[in-house]
């Protein structure tokens, strides 16, 4: 959609920035017209996100591991899931290691300078004996390691979401993936309202939210908005934005990536609506950007994702310290 800009197109954006640094919140208009700048006025988009996230959040990056707790042959079909049983993707199936397996990870973590540590399950939900030894994981954690815990364990009752706050995890993560108009063709087995309906859960319980979705499914930049306003409704305490890896055998595999300029639009925007927020750069970060996140940390993102994903590898954490360090921000 074109827009006509009454003031230059640069001004229009500071005036945005300055409503946001005089705390208003940015009207859905202004964030569609942020989210169509010209594409010769990206860099001074991107230049405002930035000076948002450093007057917000300082210089600090937020840097997590991930540990997948259980791997593959989930009951659901999101299309862009190597994981899910839908798809023969060869990717290697295990369930719920032991506590001392996860211990030790953890432990890892801390020692290569992770903030937190966030146990991910690939499954729609747990079942009361999968959940209790995820309890059982979270606990000895806690006692023997002393990292910051985040959760990522699909559909949660309003039981299990009281005792993981009482477990003292400190943020749930549930993925909002894609636009309400796009969800129901990436996934057929729930609904965008279940996925809502799972974070109000966690945020009634007291957890703090993490929440966001993946880009490049071949949605349409007013689908990536819509995502973006969803985003800032819920007003999450984490964004985190994937980009599409295609895993071979899943519908997605033959997707086209989105340019570098279009993921920095969203991540720009993103802080304009959400000034507090950490938003991270998450899966499909090497894979997808030219410099592993450099530009992004600068326009906007402030957390990132290291030592690798669910199903695949990525850089190691002492080279994503090293670029933190390189552009002058602290891990
Ligand atoms: N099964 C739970 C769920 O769906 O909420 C737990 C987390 S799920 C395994 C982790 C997240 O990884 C997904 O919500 C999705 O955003 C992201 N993801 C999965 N496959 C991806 C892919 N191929 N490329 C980028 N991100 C992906
Ligand atoms: Fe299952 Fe989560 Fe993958 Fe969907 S995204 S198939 S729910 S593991």
């Amino acid at each position: 959609m074109l827009f006509e800009f009454s003031m230059s197109t640069l001004d229009f954006i500071k005036e945005c920035q300055e409503k946001v640094f005089s705390g208003i919140v940015i009207s859905s208009e202004d964030a569609e017209k942020l989210f169509n700048i010209p594409d010769v006025n990206l860099k001074e988009l991107a230049k405002c996100a930035n000076e948002i996230t450093r007057d917000f959040n300082g210089s600090k990056v937020d840097v997590e591991q991930l540990n997948n707790i259980k791997k593959n042959v989930c009951s659901e079909d999101c299309t862009f899931c190597g994981q899910s049983a839908f798809f023969d993707t060869g990717i290697e199936t295990y369930q719920l290691p032991t506590p001392e397996e996860i211990v030790t990870k953890a432990q890892k973590a801390k020692d290569e300078g992770a903030e937190s540590y966030c146990l991910v399950a690939a499954w729609r939900e747990p079942s009361s004996r999968d959940f209790e030894k995820v309890c059982k994981i979270i606990s000895e954690v806690n006692d023997k390691v002393g990292i910051t815990i985040e959760c990522s364990l699909g559909f949660l009752t309003k039981e299990q979401a009281r005792k993981l706050k009482k477990l003292k995890v400190k943020r749930y993560n549930h993925n909002l993936e894609t636009a309400k108009s796009k969800f129901s063709e990436i996934c057929t087995t729930h609904t965008y309202e279940d996925r809502l309906k799972t974070l109000e859960i966690a945020r009634n319980a007291g957890l703090e939210l993490c929440t966001g979705g993946i880009i490049g499914l071949g949605e349409t930049r007013e689908q990536r908005l819509e995502l973006a306003l969803e985003l800032a409704r819920l007003y999450p305490e984490e964004v985190t934005i994937n980009m599409l890896v295609p895993i071979p055998g899943t519908p997605l595999e033959l997707q086209t990536k989105l340019s570098n300029s279009e993921i920095l639009r969203m991540f720009s925007v993103i802080r304009f609506l959400l000034p507090e927020s950490v938003i991270k750069i998450s899966g499909g970060r090497e894979t997808n950007l030219d410099d592993s996140g450099e530009e992004l940390l600068q326009s906007g993102a402030n957390g990132i994702i290291t030592a690798g994903y669910l199903t695949m590898n990525g850089n190691e954490a002492k080279k994503d310290l090293e670029m933190i360090e390189k552009i002058g921000l602290q891990a």
